[in-house]
């Protein structure tokens, strides 16, 4: 297994985790882009977004839905926050596992760069 995000997810590599379940992981980004910068992934190695099927709409809702948990216990769901994924490289992926970004408390600028 060489992806990165699987790594994480195994417990092979280490990061700082803020949440997990049967599905999926969530952790701090390690180059944070805002004061809370987190990750929200699969278990399972799905590596873009045009890699999702039909029968993963429920996974990718709880993305979204661990993503809005998470910005809530950090006190950001009234302030607001931004969640963003990623698609090949005029998006800027740089890790090719899916993976949910939350970023919260700073004002975020639109359209983003
Ligand atoms: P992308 O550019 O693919 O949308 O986002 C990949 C993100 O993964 C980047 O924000 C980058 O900082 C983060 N990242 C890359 N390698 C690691 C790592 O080893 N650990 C953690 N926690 N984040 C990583
Ligand atoms: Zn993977």
């Amino acid at each position: 297994m060489s992806c990165l995000f699987c790594k994480i997810a195994a417990g092979e590599i280490p990061a700082t985790l803020v949440y997990q379940d049967d599905t999926l992981v969530a952790f701090k980004d390690i180059n944070p882009q805002a004061p809370l910068h987190v990750l929200v992934i699969p278990r399972r190695h799905v590596a873009t977004l045009n890699d999702l099927s039909a029968g993963d709409d429920a996974l990718v809702g709880s993305m979204q839905r661990a993503a809005a948990a998470i910005a809530k216990e950090h006190g950001y769901a009234e302030r607001g926050f931004r969640t963003v994924m990623n698609c090949n490289a005029e998006a800027g992926q740089t890790v090719f596992h899916i993976h949910l970004h939350l970023l919260a408390g700073r004002g975020l600028v639109w359209p983003p760069g």
